[in-house]
This record gives structure tokens, C-alpha cells and sequence, in this order.
């Protein structure tokens, strides 16, 4: 399955999921009565899989619902709304290189210190901050890659006290 997620060139047929219920600490994400969901099914991004997502994207997400039927009996008969979301959605709504939800895969020569630095190496007063860069993906990571953005440009700056400024 790791395999097809990473260099394709097909769908993973036996997937792994991340089932997140939001509306057990935030209720009001669903109407009165109602639950929200979402699914995380990884799957390979465009550049890595020729996909047909306008074909395949609802049969996949049917499987991916009968899958979790093993532990939520009748979830298809209750869905009021569904929204799937696919790499398709992610360059075209969110301009993600290659519809990649994660940015650069976290492999050793892509992760920490090797991920392209917040201040750029080859452009003076360029600087970069998010998924893509040090340290790395995930809302703690792009936090983090926020703070060290700051302490760059503050240092940069002639700022002393950057460290403080941008914690
Ligand atoms: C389904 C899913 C579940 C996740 N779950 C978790 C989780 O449980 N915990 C966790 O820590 N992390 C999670 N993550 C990862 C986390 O959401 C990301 O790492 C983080 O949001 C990346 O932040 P970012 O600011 O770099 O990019 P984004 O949050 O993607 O923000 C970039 C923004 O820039 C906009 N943009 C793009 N191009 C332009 C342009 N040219 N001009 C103007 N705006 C532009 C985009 O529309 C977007 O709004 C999840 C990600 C996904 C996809």
C-alpha cells in the first residue's frame, strides 16, 4: 500500500484511513441532530500516478464508505451531504504542487535541516515559511516554520532580539 501511495501508478487497494469526528468537541459543525466526519484516504498525487479522479474519485470514496461500515453498520443510509476532495481539488482549489496535500514527501533527504531553508539561499530578502519548508508539515510544524521565518527576517533586520520577538 506504501508503495502505491508513493510512486503509483494505481489507487492503493487495501487503504489505510484517518476517520476524524469533529463534532465531539465542536457540535456546532453539524446542524442539530447531525454528525460531521471527514475521512483521510492518502493516495499518490498527480505527479506520481496518472489517476482518472473524474472516473475513479466516487466508486474509491464508495469503497472507502463500505470499508468503515465494519465499524459504523448503515453509515452510507445516513449520509445527508458528502464532499469528496481530491488531488485534482488540491492544485486546482489550493495551487498544490502536483494536487500534493502535504507538500514534499518527508523522506531522511527532504526532512528537518534538509527541507529548503525560510530564508533563501540564492535570493536576498526572500524568505519562505510553511509545509514546505524547514521543519516540516502539520499544523506544529508549519507553527514552528512560522516562528523561524520570523526570527530570519528579525535577524536579518538587525533585530538582537528576534528570538524573543518571534516566540
Ligand atoms: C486532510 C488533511 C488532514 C490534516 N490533518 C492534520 C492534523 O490532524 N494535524 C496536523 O497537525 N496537520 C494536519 N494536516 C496538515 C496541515 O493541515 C498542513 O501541514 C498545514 O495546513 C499546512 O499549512 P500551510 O500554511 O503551509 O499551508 P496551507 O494551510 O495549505 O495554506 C496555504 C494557503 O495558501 C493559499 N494559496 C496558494 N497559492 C496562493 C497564491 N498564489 N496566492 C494566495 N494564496 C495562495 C492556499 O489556498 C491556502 O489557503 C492535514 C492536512 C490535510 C490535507
Amino acid at each position: 500500500m506504501l508503495s502505491e501511495i508513493f510512486n503509483g501508478p494505481t489507487l492503493p487497494p487495501d487503504f489505510s484511513l484517518y476517520l476524524h469526528q469533529p463534532t465531539v468537541t465542536d457540535p456546532s459543525l453539524a446542524p442539530p441532530g447531525c454528525e460531521s466526519f471527514y475521512v483521510l484516504a492518502p493516495v499518490p498525487h498527480l505527479g506520481s500516478a496518472a489517476v482518472d479522479w473524474q472516473r475513479e474519485a466516487a466508486p474509491y470514496a464508495d469503497r472507502i464508505l463500505a470499508a468503515l461500515e465494519a465499524v459504523l453498520p448503515g453509515l452510507r443510509q445516513e449520509i445527508v451531504t458528502q464532499r469528496i476532495f481530491t488531488p485534482i481539488d488540491f492544485r486546482d482549489q489550493l495551487n498544490a504542487y502536483q494536487g500534493s496535500a502535504f507538500s514534499v514527501a518527508p523522506r531522511l533527504s527532504q526532512s528537518a535541516f534538509f527541507r529548503p531553508h525560510n530564508r533563501d539561499p540564492e535570493i536576498p530578502g526572500l524568505y519562505i515559511v510553511g509545509a514546505g519548508t524547514h521543519p516540516g508539515a502539520g499544523v506544529p510544524g508549519v507553527i514552528n516554520s512560522a516562528k523561524a521565518t520570523a526570527r530570519v527576517v528579525l535577524s536579518d533586520l538587525g533585530h538582537s532580539d528576534g528570538e524573543a520577538l518571534a516566540s
